[in-house]
């Protein structure tokens, strides 16, 4: 199955949550899940602001309460906040109650209404016990910077080939990406800016 784009019977399977805005609108949503920590969220904000850009960091609750300097930097640089639970929880892994309890307490701190579930997958159970407090945000590109066997090359191709109008595009704020994003965030930013994509983040 293609990881980067998402097949529509994975995006049949959670029918009311966002993989694509508006498609005829050349913009797209920039996303950044796994936040934050000190060796990479300061780097990447100072990229966004270089270019202007806002974007909507989806945040682990865990990684907020050891690094809280780093969040107060995401927020006071006006980007979106959103939730991705307290522990990066596996929805198999876990019950309705534990995992709707562990997404409210990484609410303690983001007091929003966007919600990604670690790993893009979540039980049904869980999709819509959350469905009705949250926004569900999945992705129309995951450029996989995460990945040990890609490049930074690989992860701008990855953009260049997915992006479209409307596309929520996923990177990571994380130690496994920021090898590649150092090159390939700038470069994909340019690109798309060259290709006339306006940035947006979610509305409230
Ligand atoms: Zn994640």
């Amino acid at each position: 199955m293609l990881i980067e784009q998402p097949s529509s019977l994975l995006r049949w399977l959670y029918p009311h949550a966002l993989w694509r805005m508006d498609p005829r609108e050349r913009a797209v949503y920039l996303t950044f899940d796994d936040g934050p920590i000190p060796e990479v969220t300061p780097w990447v904000l100072e990229v966004l602001d270089r270019y202007g850009i806002k974007a909507t960091f989806f945040m682990v609750g865990d990684n907020i309460r050891k690094h809280p300097a780093e969040f107060e930097m995401v927020k006071a640089r006006g980007h979106r906040l959103g939730n991705h639970t307290y522990n990066h929880l596996s929805g198999h892994l876990h019950g309705i109650r534990s995992y709707v309890r562990n997404v409210e307490r990484a609410n303690y701190y983001l007091h929003t209404n966007l919600f990604r579930p670690p790993h893009g997958w979540m039980k049904w159970t869980q999709y819509y016990a959350l469905l009705s407090r949250y926004r569900i945000v999945m992705w129309d590109v995951v450029t996989r910077d995460y990945s040990r066997r890609l490049t930074a090359a690989d992860v701008l191709n990855n953009v260049k080939r997915y992006a479209r109008p409307g596309s929520i595009i996923t990177f990571h704020d994380s130690l496994k990406s920021i090898d590649k994003l150092r090159t390939a965030l700038p470069a994909a930013i340019e690109w798309l800016r060259d290709e006339n994509y306006t940035f947006k983040v979610f509305d409230e």
